[in-house]
């Protein structure tokens, strides 16, 4: 097989979008975030050839970055209109929080490895992207001084809604989730409504674990 140039790369990434849109993505903006942020520069060299396979590839220290079409589903959910403030617990490679900058005001994300924050903020910097700032601890807690958050998306895995950051979401404010054991889970929409929560199941998954106080231990 040839080494993917700058053209296989960005005919891989459109044809990715097809297959976004075949799974069931409808949202036209997260179909051209989809489309414009470069997961290429997000995964380790190595997986460059399967940047744009829908597949949560490994980032290093044991995490991945997730699959295409679980940002895009996730992203959906959370029904951005542009201008909105963005919590995410889990900043990884950084490339949902990309995607997220692409739709919303302004995203905080929390990171507890502090490797993966760094190479993140590196990497969004070199992209370009100003609306993201950056926290290393356990993102469980939330970042209590942002909130409210209109919407709240948690990239692992976590034994049950984290009560700090329900605390934190808005009234009428959104979170995805994905909640169960280690291994297994489910995908979940939260919203907030009347100051209680209303789940939507969206599918299944399997997320890295959310370790932290409100996480597993
Ligand atoms: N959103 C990422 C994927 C994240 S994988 C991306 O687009 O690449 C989940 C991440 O959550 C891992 O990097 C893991 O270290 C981190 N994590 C796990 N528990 C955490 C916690 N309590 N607070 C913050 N980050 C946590």
């Amino acid at each position: 097989m040839r080494w993917p140039s700058e053209e296989d790369l960005a005919r891989a990434r459109a044809e990715l979008v097809a297959e976004l849109r075949v799974k069931g993505i409808r949202d036209e903006r997260v179909l051209a975030v989809m489309g414009k942020v470069p997961r290429h520069c997000f995964v380790l060299p190595e997986f460059l050839p399967a940047a744009y396979d829908d597949r949560p590839l490994p980032i290093g220290l044991g995490q991945t970055i997730s699959q295409p079409y679980i940002v895009a589903l996730s992203t959906e959910a959370l029904a951005l209109r542009g201008g909105e403030k963005v919590l995410e617990i889990g900043t990884g490679s950084g490339y949902q929080a990309a995607i997220l900058a692409e739709l919303a005001g302004e995203v905080f994300t929390v990171e507890r490895l502090p490797e993966l924050s760094w190479a993140a903020q590196e990497r969004l910097r070199r992209l370009g992207y100003r609306n993201v700032r950056f926290r290393i601890g356990d993102g469980t807690k939330g970042w209590p001084e942002e909130a409210p958050f209109a919407a709240i998306l948690v990239a692992a895995a976590a034994p049950r809604l984290p009560p700090s950051l329900f605390a934190q979401l808005g009234e009428a404010g959104r979170l995805v989730i994905p909640v169960g054991g280690r291994i297994h889970q489910d995908l979940w929409l939260v919203r907030k409504e009347g100051g209680r929560p209303v789940y939507q199941h969206l599918c299944p998954v399997a997320f890295v674990p959310l370790i932290g106080e409100e996480g597993f231990p």
